[in-house]
């Protein structure tokens, strides 16, 4: 059984270090979360997973980190600075300001129900910055609202760096930031996050093939590697489409609350590489696009067979990362009754998605014999390279267990005095709770098919 709400999730990351609220100490900051010990990993082999699956499965998607701070013009011709804004609306009773588009009721405030509301106004989304010892506090720069626009100015570097024919792809992965109106449902709606999005590059020719095609590759990845099952998932093709979009859906996950967008998938024609190119009228560009006489490089592709220079379209894949995350720990949170009134919550990950892949559980504290064979069987599984391994020195092996249910890891190896004597530990299994025995010697082998799940 999945989390029937949030709120278990965040008890839960809060209680065992997987997230904490940003500036905790300091009464926190809307929209701001701090990732601690167990968080890390589990977002790491996310993040790993979709890299995995964008770069290192195929050859032809090239990887990128580009900055967070950028030059202003970057967003004057992406058109985030004249239009990345949500529409703003206040409560005249109880002063609650939200965003028009989200509200139950466009007509009535969320908070206090009154329907005396503003008008909507436009509410700039990005970040500004003031970069520089020249700049006196005015905004020059911006932190990036997403990963995609610093993506296609490096259209050119990366294509000369690496050729390719199309269609290819750039991907990455990383912090974006937005000034959310009301930043909600935990890490659902955040003001900095991060992204993990990819630019396909493609004949305007094919442009329809190729939507098709990562709308069904991305959906799959959601279900074969995250695990999500597919009833959970949907799509959901957008009734309005933004200025650039020839089409767009979002893939939804059904949250305890609803279903919601976890990641998107849009076809933005030549919008992007049009806006940022040089020489625009030496171009058929479909998109409407802001004149540009800033940029020094023309964002262009030359068919060697046909001898055609023309501006590709772009098929993006743009997914939350905090989002899959989220959705991955509600899918695997769990409540069993273990009878005489005892019960347990088991995070059932699969097990390469686990923060720590096994715990090492030495059944009496501070013993040396057992502490001895309890390190060499710890040190033999870190050289697997297989993530984070534990050694519980604390001697309280229920409470052991406990902890390790509720982070996830997949098996408990645990040293008694009958191991000193036949060199035999017991493996407890985290979904089943069954104990075998086996010989040390076996530990590694058993523990790799485990964490290969
Ligand atoms: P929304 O409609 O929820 O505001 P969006 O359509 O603006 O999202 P995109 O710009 O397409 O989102 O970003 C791609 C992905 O980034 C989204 O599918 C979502 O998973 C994630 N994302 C967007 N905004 C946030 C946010 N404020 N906090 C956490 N994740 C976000």
């Amino acid at each position: 059984m999945p989390a029937k709400s949030v709120n278990d999730i965040v008890a839960l990351c809060k209680r065992r270090g997987f997230i904490f609220t940003g500036s905790e100490i300091y009464g926190g900051l809307g929209g701001a979360y701090d990732y601690g010990p167990y968080g890390v990993e589990l977002m790491k082999n996310i993040r790993n997973a979709w890299w995995n699956a964008m770069i290192y499965s195929r050859n032809d998607i090239e990887g990128l980190d580009a900055a967070l701070i950028s030059n202003r013009l970057l967003w004057k011709y992406s058109g985030h600075e004249a239009s990345f804004s949500d529409p703003l609306v206040e409560c005249k009773k109880c002063g609650t300001r939200m965003r028009q588009d989200k509200m139950k009721d466009p007509t009535k405030c969320d908070n206090c129900g009154s329907t005396e509301i503003t008008e909507p106004r436009a509410y700039q989304l990005m970040m500004g910055l003031s970069i520089g010892a020249m700049a006196d506090g005015a905004i020059n720069a911006y932190l990036r609202p997403e990963t995609a626009t610093t993506t296609y100015v490096n259209f050119k570097n990366v294509l000369d760096a690496k050729p390719h024919k199309l269609p290819f792809g750039i991907a990455q992965i990383g912090k974006a930031f937005r000034n959310e109106i009301s930043p909600r449902g935990f890490v659902f709606r955040m003001r900095e996050f991060e992204q993990a999005e990819m630019q396909y590059f493609v004949n305007p020719a094919d442009d329809e093939k190729y939507f098709e095609q990562w709308k069904a590759t991305r959906l799959a990845w959601w279900i074969d590697v995250l695990g999500i099952p597919a009833e959970k998932l949907r799509f959901l093709p957008h009734e309005k489409l933004a200025h650039y979009a020839k089409a767009a859906v979002d893939i939804e996950y059904a949250f305890p609350d609803g279903f919601d967008e976890v990641e998107g998938v849009h076809n933005r024609q030549d919008f992007d590489l049009g806006s940022h190119t040089k020489s625009q009228d030496e171009f058929k560009i479909h998109a409407k696009v802001l004149e540009n006489k800033d940029s020094t490089t023309k964002l262009s592709y030359s068919d060697a067979q046909t001898g055609e220079n023309f501006i590709p379209y772009v098929i993006e894949t743009a997914m939350g990362v905090n989002r899959a995350m989220l959705a991955v720990m509600i899918e695997a949170y769990t409540e069993e009754e273990l009878g005489d009134g005892k019960s347990r919550v088991v995070l059932k990950l699969k097990p390469w998605l686990a923060p720590v892949k096994a715990a090492v559980i030495p059944l009496a504290r501070n013993v040396p014999e057992l502490l001895e064979i309890s390190n060499n069987i710890e040190n033999d599984l870190r050289k697997l390279g297989i993530g984070r391994i534990e050694l519980e020195n604390s001697g309280n092996i229920g409470k052991n267990y406990r902890r390790h249910d509720e982070i996830g890891t997949p098996v408990c190896i645990t040293v008694d005095h009958q191991t000193i004597e036949d060199g035999t530990v017991t493996l407890r299994y985290r979904d089943t709770m069954e104990q075998v025995r086996v010989p040390i010697a076996d530990v590694t082998t058993k523990v790799l098919d485990i964490v290969k799940q």
